[in-house]
């Protein structure tokens, strides 16, 4: 792995503050590597705990901000001031801040779902282009290695043509109503917050970037969707939902989004089934592969050894054997993200053209997917046209 060479991005963030599920691991990813220094942030929507969240992460208390309008706006002042921002706050506030962030010429990584309508995505990406700015997605898994390896393998043929792909992440904590007790659910099951979907949007758009990282040749061309709310008060959103899709060679996929399989800790799965073998791909022993040619014992390929594909190794920190997981991935992301904002700054490294990161445009495939989907789901699980 090439260690950075530039001094490190000036960087905040909104949301993630203290208790929040996935603040930790935004800052955990983005110091990772030295591409990102923390100076700024707005952290909560209590200004007061996020003030103090702020002191306590060590910036300084100027910069410790009630709100983000605030934040944004000082900052611009400041000949030191923020160049990029991570948005982690519930899904309903993604679209003003991620347009405000640009507005004021900021680089922005922002959570999953992007925004809400798909008119929303492409307003968000106009804006991106016409500032120059990178807008990064955190698809988090697409920076485990041997997602890369998965991408490497379809590509230089190894699975044949591609006509099968499995695709599941379904995991069972919401199987009861927690969110009665739990404020991180709650927001997700209530449609203010967290939008048109709960799973579909919240898990279901993972493998789907999964399976645009491995398969870029493939174009979804129509799907049909259904959509249950097993729990009756989380009604009209869903907590399962089965989607399938057609692709326009002819290859077919479905993806399982769920939090009510009951006794799966995460289940995110990826098998893709080709004319001469497949492979497979769960996230909870995100190290391996396996390989499955038809007629030959199967193949448990492993990260950070010498017969991957060399995209597989870009990313090696320490060599074959030593575990590796969700916050490797991260920070391996969160590299990437640095260096295409880099890029921008002149300051291209050797490679950036062959970049794979979750950029806008998976931002704004994600949401076309999930509006796709309940278009589908609330017309009686029609099929519809994707485009
Ligand atoms: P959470 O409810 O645990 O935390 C939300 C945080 O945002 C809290 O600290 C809250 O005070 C703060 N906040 C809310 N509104 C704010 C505002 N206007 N300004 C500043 N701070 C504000 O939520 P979470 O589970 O951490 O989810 C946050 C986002 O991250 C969601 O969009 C969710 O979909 C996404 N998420 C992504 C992944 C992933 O794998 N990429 C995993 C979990 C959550």
């Amino acid at each position: 792995m090439t260690e950075a060479k530039n001094r490190p991005i000036r960087w905040a963030m909104v949301g993630g503050g203290r208790g929040s599920q996935i603040g930790s691991i935004h800052r955990s990813a983005a110091l990772r590597d030295n591409t990102f220094e923390l100076v700024a942030g707005a952290f909560d929507i209590d200004a007061a705990r996020g003030r103090a969240f702020g002191v306590d992460l060590g910036l300084d208390p100027v910069r410790s901000y009630p709100d983000y309008v605030s934040m944004f706006a000082a900052e611009a002042e400041r000949p030191d001031g923020i160049e990029a921002v991570s948005i982690a706050t519930p899904n309903n506030t993604h679209f003003a801040i991620c347009k405000a962030a640009l507005e004021h010429d900021l680089h922005v990584i922002c959570e999953k779902p992007l925004c809400f309508t798909v008119a929303e995505a492409e307003e968000l990406k106009a804006l991106s282009q016409a500032r120059g700015r990178i807008v990064g997605v955190t698809y988090g898994y697409a920076g485990h290695q041997m997602i890369e390896q998965a991408r490497a393998m379809v590509r230089n043929g190894d699975l044949g043509e591609i006509r099968i792909v499995n695709l599941q992440f379904a995991h069972g904590f919401h199987s009861a109503a927690v969110e009665e007790q739990n404020p991180s659910t709650r927001w997700r099951v209530d449609p203010k917050f967290a939008g048109p979907s709960y799973v579909l949007g919240d898990v279901g758009t993972h493998p789907l970037y999964l399976s645009e990282v491995i398969l870029p040749h493939l174009t979804i061309k129509r799907l049909m969707c259904a959509r249950q709310s097993f729990v009756k008060s989380r009604a009209p959103l869903e907590d399962n939902a089965v989607t399938l899709m057609e692709y326009d060679n002819g290859a077919i996929a479905n993806i399982w989004s769920s939090a009510v399989n009951a006794g799966s800790m995460h289940g995110q799965k990826v098998r893709i089934v080709g004319s001469k073998a497949s492979i497979e791909w769960w996230d909870e022993r995100p190290n391996q592969l396996s390989f499955e040619i038809q007629g030959e014992p199967v193949r448990i390929l492993e990260r950070g050894m010498d017969y991957l594909y060399p995209q597989a190794r870009i990313d090696d920190r320490i060599g074959g054997g030593h575990p590796e997981g969700l916050f490797e991935a991260w920070a391996n992301l969160y590299r990437r993200f640095g260096l295409a904002i880099s890029g921008t700054r002149g300051l291209a490294p050797e490679g950036l053209e062959d970049l794979v990161f979750p950029g806008v445009d998976a931002g704004l495939e994600g949401v076309r997917w999930v509006e796709n989907c309940v278009r589908s789901a609330d017309a009686g699980g029609i099929w519809v046209d994707y485009r």
